[in-house]
């Protein structure tokens, strides 16, 4: 009779399936794979190969992947992974129980804790931030957080709120379009003007000179300031003294100054 004495192992404990609102350590891979085998002897089912109960765990773990929305690798790594971690842990087990009081075996036992990352991006083992991932398939912007969590055992998943981080995502993408466009439009008319300036200012030192190096108007418009922060506290009471609407006193000031520095 299959007891709970009997069925739990040493090492690893009791046999059981997968926590769906985290993502798997290597030792619930493993606990799974147990749990699997367990079922055949309860079923009195064929003992299954190692290859496809493998297919069957990695199944499994893209399911709860997908739930947060993270890059998985491909199936087929997922699978190999999943075998070697299976024969990883069964050598594992077979440490004599003497040898299991070392700090050694306590090292290698806190390591099956670890997230089991089938993750296609390895930049937060590589010690590499976000914003410099380089990887074909990144991880998204906004789930990058829960992914820190999760890697940090941290944070769990409550019920799936695919609408709610779709929504996230729509105003997100939307923002970044929005933020491009504003820069094209910048970049448009700095480049405008500077072609403005520029040819000015070449006409007028071909006149006199002539010996003046050319400067192309794509790096004039990057290294030019693009925006006057410059406070006007006077001159705001002033307007409003005088109520003047600020697109008014925006106009009028920055004409003045066109005037000065002309
Ligand atoms: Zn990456």
């Amino acid at each position: 009779m299959a007891t709970r004495k009997v069925t739990a192992n040493l090492a690893f404990g009791q046999p059981t399936k997968f926590n769906e609102s985290m993502t798997p350590t290597k030792a619930d891979v493993f606990q799974h794979y147990m749990c699997l085998r367990q079922e055949e002897n309860v079923n009195r089912t064929p003992r299954e190969a190692l290859v496809t109960l493998c297919q069957k765990i990695s199944e499994d773990l893209c399911r709860i992947w997908n739930k947060f929305s993270f890059p998985t690798m491909s199936f087929e790594g997922i699978c190999l992974k999943v075998q070697r971690l299976i024969e990883m842990a069964q050598c594992f087990n077979k440490i004599p129980v003497i040898r299991r009081g070392s700090e050694k075996f306590k090292k290698e036992k806190e390591s099956f804790d670890e997230m089991f990352d089938i993750c296609s991006c390895t930049c937060f083992d590589s010690g590499i931030d976000r914003n410099s991932c380089k990887c074909d398939v990144k991880i998204p912007v906004l789930e990058w957080e829960a992914f820190l969590g999760q890697k940090k055992r941290m944070n769990q998943l409550g019920a799936v709120d695919k609408i709610v981080s779709a929504k996230k995502k729509r105003t997100h993408e939307r923002k970044q379009k929005l933020n491009e466009r504003v820069a094209q439009q910048i970049l448009r008319t700095t480049s405008n003007n500077n072609i403005e300036t520029s040819f000015e200012k070449t006409s007028l030192e071909s006149s006199s000179s002539g010996s003046q190096e050319f400067v192309p108007n794509e790096k004039l418009a990057l290294t030019q300031n693009l925006q006057n922060r410059l406070c006007y506290p006077k001159h705001a009471a002033t307007s409003d003294r005088y109520r003047v609407s600020s697109r008014a006193t925006a106009a009028i000031v920055n004409s003045a100054l066109q005037d000065i520095f002309r």
